[in-house]
């Protein structure tokens, strides 16, 4: 092979050994994670709100942010539901660029990737003791998920990966819920057929194991917005594409069927501050229609301590280097009125 095999890694299981977690804490996160379910199987009418920066960069900037979160989330806790977004790996367009804390746990030094194990393992936990979140994920490498698999309460499975039939069947051994995105062509079909793939049970290779899955009843949408052949962004968040989605889930039988709106990437076409006005057109959509209402059950926003982003070597502290996100005091002012108005 034309590559440096340079260092073995700890496996998931040294690494949980290494950096354990107590039994309160896993009670916590089933409890969490139940709480998900049942807002997704519709026994709870609470709203999720998948909310955080597009990266998690800088570990004590994340946790500034959490404890910021922690705050607003006891206010709102008889609405809201908040799973904070603390995204370690970034699927990027070209391959090139920051692929997050896994990668680069330090953005100003060279990739680590055994100290990037160590460092979101350390986040999340942090994140855990200190602020009581259990947070959620892309699940970019499904190989990695169990680094992280006691402390996860939600993963994604990305634009660009969920057409990928080993993030499908990796997903479908998942005992929490995992929301699948549109593709970045927009063709839903891809997105329903992840869905379908995920609730089943599968025989694969996982971890140079032979595993069988049970597959993955809470697997539901995310959608994201696409681009067309121009590379122009085509939102997919108003009525018309909810009513759409909803009856793509009447053909089918899939269980618990549900929508989560990424209100950022190709539905804000990364004008961040619009994730504000499409919110408020969400809440509205299932204000007008009672099956939109029963089918929305959250959204995902890309919020940070400071508005926009800021090149990989930028110096400010709590800006996104990776997508545009919402600053902090429009992010509370932003949870609250969807608390009001939900
Ligand atoms: C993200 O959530 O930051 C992301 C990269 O999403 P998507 O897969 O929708 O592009
Ligand atoms: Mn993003």
């Amino acid at each position: 092979m034309n590559m440096e095999f340079r260092r073995k890694l700890p496996i998931p299981k040294d690494i949980k050994e290494m950096f354990p977690i107590s039994s309160e804490y896993s009670k916590k996160r089933e409890e969490k994670v139940k709480e998900l379910e049942d807002i997704l199987a519709g026994r709870s009418d609470k709203f999720i709100l998948l909310i955080g920066p597009c990266s998690a960069d800088n570990e004590e900037a994340v946790l500034d942010y959490l404890s910021r979160l922690r705050k607003v989330q006891d206010k709102v806790e008889d609405r809201i539901c908040i799973i904070p977004r603390v995204y370690t790996n970034k699927p990027r367009t070209t391959g090139m660029g920051y692929k997050g804390m896994l990668h680069q746990p330090d953005p100003s030094r060279n990739e680590d990737m055994l100290r990037g194990i160590v460092t979101i393992r350390e986040t999340y936990i942090r994140a855990m003791e200190e602020t009581e979140f259990f947070c959620a994920d892309e699940m970019l490498y499904p190989e990695n998920y169990r680094y992280l698999s006691d402390l996860l309460s939600y993963v994604a499975v990305g634009a660009r990966s969920v057409e990928n039939q080993f993030h499908r069947l990796a997903s479908s051994g998942l005992d929490i819920p995992v929301g699948m995105k549109n593709p970045t062509s927009g063709d839903l079909s891809v997105m329903m057929n992840a869905i379908t793939a995920a609730q089943g049970s599968h025989t694969f290779i996982y971890r140079n194991w032979e595993v069988v899955s049970k597959g993955n009843p809470y697997a539901h949408v995310i959608l994201r917005g696409h681009t067309n052949k121009r590379g122009q962004y085509i939102p997919n968040y108003h009525y018309e594409d909810l009513k759409t989605v909803s009856e793509m889930y009447r053909r089918t039988d899939l269980s618990n069927p549900a929508i989560i709106v990424d209100v950022n990437h190709a539905n804000s076409g990364k004008q961040y501050m619009e994730q504000i006005r499409i919110s408020r057109e969400i809440l509205q959509s299932k204000r007008l229609s009672e099956e939109i209402d029963s089918m929305v059950k959250g959204l995902m926003i890309e919020s940070y301590i400071e508005d926009g982003n800021q090149p990989i070597n930028g110096s400010t502290y709590g800006q996104s280097i990776t997508d545009p996100c919402l600053g902090w005091e429009k992010s509370e002012k932003l949870i609250f009125e969807i608390a009001e108005n939900v």
